[in-house]
């Protein structure tokens, strides 16, 4: 299944401490694809995963599976939704019951009416597919290693048979050390059952191993959105170039500074080009260019492959070392 976000809006808190949290948001994942949304924390990530799953309510725009729309509470919190559509956590140990043997959880996640037997052999299956032994069943999670919970987190979404997969900063949490060897089982799954993913991360080379296409976010709005390769070949928005620099690389040292200051606060963001107070190429540095902080480029992002909601897009300088 294709999943699509057409325009979505998320909204928190009333008055003036409303906040945007997702501003008018366009992203397709084509079925059996993945498409990776980056950017820094509190830039709206998980506000998207968490609207998708229908864990917040939307406020504008719409939510599409295969096409179909789904952005009413209702249609997003029914079972065959939830049969079509999982998601997976940072912390599994949030999402798993201390309490409850990791067979129990995943016999608890399959359908109800089912019969017992039907129930334990799909739980023994799923443990399988996420490569941990049957002994694992018996389990509880204080007994496994972080990185066996999140396979169990996997095994748990698996079981419905769900066609689209959230992943919210899943490897975030875990030993960098296990963290390559759920991207990998992750990959596998995609491969083997045709799965369609939005991976949500901060971490900018996970996004780059795992998606096809890459939106990159900043405060609320996607502003670019291109095939992964061509991302790290070509980046246009200077954010996306910024996010690109500050991964340090051995022996390359920054040869240019990268943003200055931290994420505007979303109750107020800044006019025209919300990136504008901190950005390298924009009026800070280049004061001729003040059409950053009158006119909101968001406007000009035209649907074609590569994406970018910036003036000056085009004059971007590339990354200053080689990536
Ligand atoms: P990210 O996943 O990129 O770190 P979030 O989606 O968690 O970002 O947060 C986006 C913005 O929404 C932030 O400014 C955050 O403080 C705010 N926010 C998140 N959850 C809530 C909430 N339940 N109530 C009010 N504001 C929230």
């Amino acid at each position: 299944m294709s999943l699509q976000l057409r325009q979505l809006s998320v909204r928190y808190g009333r008055g003036r401490n409303a906040i945007t949290a997702v501003d008018h948001v366009d992203i397709d994942v084509p079925k059996g694809t993945t498409v990776g949304l980056v950017g820094e924390s509190g830039c709206g990530k998980s506000t998207v995963a968490r609207a998708v799953i229908g864990l917040v309510p939307v406020a504008g725009g719409q939510i599409l599976l295969d096409g179909k729309d789904v952005t009413s509470d209702r249609a997003r919190n029914s079972n065959v939704f939830r049969r079509s559509v999982q998601m997976v956590f940072q912390d599994p140990y949030s999402s798993l019951n201390p309490r409850m043997s990791i067979g129990s959880a995943l016999k608890e996640a399959l359908a109800h009416g089912r019969a017992a037997e039907e129930s334990r052999r799909t739980a023994a299956e799923m443990i399988e597919l996420v490569g941990l032994p049957q002994s694992a069943l018996k389990r509880y999670p204080h007994q496994l290693s972080g990185g066996q919970r999140q396979r169990v987190a996997i095994a748990r979404a698996l079981a419905v048979g769900p066609d689209v997969i959230v992943l919210d900063e899943v490897t975030s949490a875990l030993d960098v050390s296990v963290q390559g060897s759920v991207l990998n089982l992750l990959r596998t799954l995609q491969r083997d059952l045709g799965l369609t993913y939005l991976f949500i991360s901060h971490d900018l080379s996970t996004v780059r191993y795992m998606s096809d296409v890459v939106a990159v976010m900043y405060l609320g709005r996607i502003v670019e959105t291109t095939p992964t390769l061509e991302l790290f070949a070509a980046p246009q928005h200077p954010y996306t170039v910024g996010l690109i620099e500050s991964v340090p690389r051995l022996n390359h040292p920054r040869v240019r500074a990268p943003l200055v200051g931290d994420l505007p606060d979303p109750r107020n963001p800044p006019p025209g080009c919300r990136l504008s107070p901190r950005c390298p190429v924009g009026p800070i540095h280049r004061p001729d260019r003040k059409i950053c902080t009158t006119e909101d480029p968001q406007a000009i992002t035209e649907l074609t492959v590569h994406r970018t909601a910036c003036h000056f897009a085009a004059r971007t300088a590339q990354p200053s070392v080689p990536v």
